[in-house]
């Protein structure tokens, strides 16, 4: 069985539900073809695009006491969601579905009259209020598939994902969920129906609702496909999956066929948005390969996402602009035992992480990405010795497992730098990642020349 997810901007509209359909029943029927016995999918959809956004600022506006803008928005939004609603084309099915939209919008209007008037929003409710997108997101869509011959059956989430109660960002408890997930979907499958289920919603042991955090979709997914042991989980989105690059520094990036989980955790770092890995450790972890998928072009091969692709000297090249370099030079202090940890003390005590580090007898050079409280850790900093600071560095780092066994590949990147200067360079530990300081208007260029070097195509 396959867990698909779909994120935003594949139910954004009636004509992306109806690509979500077309998508489903192609997997459907594959599935009918297979002897397992339980035939599939399960989807998972986030809110419409945007819609978590704009619940956040309602329940904002009722927190600043605007209870009249924050219904305005509501109805807004519950308008929105009817018409999307209009995908389902059976009549009996969009009248229920109009009428549990109805419900909750409903609801959702008792509530920031209420918390208008007390102008506070908690976070638990605003988590109540954000689970909303995700609620009547998946009732449409279950709707859907059930007018469309696919018996889609609605599993609510907050019956289905048990959570701690740290509201806004609350972790799983996991084999609780296995045991909710199994009572919730195991009926509807033994019934030949596909399992619809919102992302980014739980609830407490007691039935409190939660959220995963933002972008939390993806992390259901992946807790269903492994509870469920689900032979693969595949993300939908708007990209055609991780690319060796990033197309707006470099055109001509290409997709990456096979990844492993921690080279695309490496890329997340450097904020590759196509998704976060940390929220499918879970079903890696287990060994279910997941992939990435474009829904506008489902034809696509996609990126697949498992713990052991084949080891390669360079998967992708990624960059980042705005970092910081922090120097501290000290012919005496560094010497001494401890010298490093009373350094990397004064980061710790202002928040700041510290990211790339070299160091040498005489000094130590740190790059930070958050300059938030740089003051105070220059100035805390310059009781053990002289202190620079470097703004407007970049990062360029090519990642790739294999590339730690291969002097050829740090050689051939190196050379292909040519005459951009270098500041910092450093090999991490685990081999996945050359990370190279340039100055942060060259990181781009890096980028290119970089990516010309190893995959081919113009050096721009
Ligand atoms: N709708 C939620 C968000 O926008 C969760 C998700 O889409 O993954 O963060
Ligand atoms: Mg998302």
């Amino acid at each position: 069985m396959v867990v698909m997810k779909f994120g935003g901007t594949s139910v954004a509209d009636r004509a992306s539900i109806e690509r979500l359909m077309a998508i489903v029943r192609r997997q459907r029927d594959k599935d009918a073809a297979t002897p397992s016995g339980v035939r599939g999918p399960v989807v998972v959809v986030s809110a419409l695009s945007g819609v978590t956004d704009r619940l956040l600022g309602v329940a904002a506006e009722a927190g600043a006491g605007d209870a009249e803008g924050a219904r305005h928005n509501l109805r807004d939004l519950r308008a929105r969601h009817m018409t999307v609603a209009e995908v389902v084309t059976d009549q009996a099915l969009r009248a229920q579905v109009q009428a549990d939209i109805d419900v909750e919008f409903d609801e959702l209007e008792r509530i920031v009259s209420a918390l208008g008037v007390l102008r506070e929003v908690s976070p638990r409710w605003l988590d109540t209020i954000a689970a909303t997108g995700e609620v009547v997101s998946s009732r449409i869509v279950a709707a859907a598939l059930a007018a469309h011959g696919l018996h889609g059956a609605w599993v609510d989430a907050r019956k289905a994902v048990v959570t701690r109660s740290e509201h806004t960002a609350a972790a799983p408890l996991f084999p609780e969920t296995t045991v909710a997930l199994e009572a919730q979907m195991l009926g509807p499958l033994a019934a030949g129906q596909i399992p619809v289920m919102g992302g980014f919603v739980g609830a407490t042991v007691d039935g409190v609702t939660t959220t995963l955090g933002r972008g939390g979709s993806d992390y259901s997914a992946s807790l269903f496909g492994a509870a469920m042991e689900a032979e693969a989980i595949e993300i939908w989105t708007d990209v055609d999956g991780m690319l060796t690059a990033d197309p707006r520094v470099v055109p001509d990036a290409q997709l990456i066929g096979h990844i492993r989980f921690d080279e695309a955790a490496e890329l997340a770092n450097f904020g590759a948005k196509v998704l976060h890995p940390s929220t499918i450790a879970p079903a890696v972890k287990k060994g279910i390969p997941v992939f990435v998928f474009n829904s506008r072009k489902p034809e696509g091969t996609g990126t697949r996402i498992t713990f052991d692709a084949p080891r390669t000297p360079v998967r992708a090249i990624a960059g980042k602009t705005r970092t910081v370099v922090v120097k501290i030079r000290s012919p005496r202090m560094l010497a001494t035992p401890g010298a490093l940890r009373a350094i990397f003390e004064v980061f710790e005590r202002n928040r700041t992480s510290v990211d790339v580090v070299a160091t040498s007898e005489v000094s130590v050079s740190v790059t930070v990405d958050d300059d938030q409280h740089l003051e105070a850790v220059v100035a805390q900093l310059a009781s053990f010795g002289d202190v620079s600071v470097e703004r407007n560095r970049g990062i360029v780092a090519l990642v790739g497992a294999g590339l730690g066994e291969s002097t050829e590949t740090m050689a051939r990147a190196l050379h292909a730098l040519g005459d951009l200067r270098l500041y910092m360079v450093s090999l991490s530990a685990t081999g996945i990642n050359l990370t190279l300081i340039v100055d942060g208007d060259q990181v781009n260029e890096a980028m290119r020349r970089l990516h010309a070097a190893f995959f081919g195509g113009a050096a721009a």
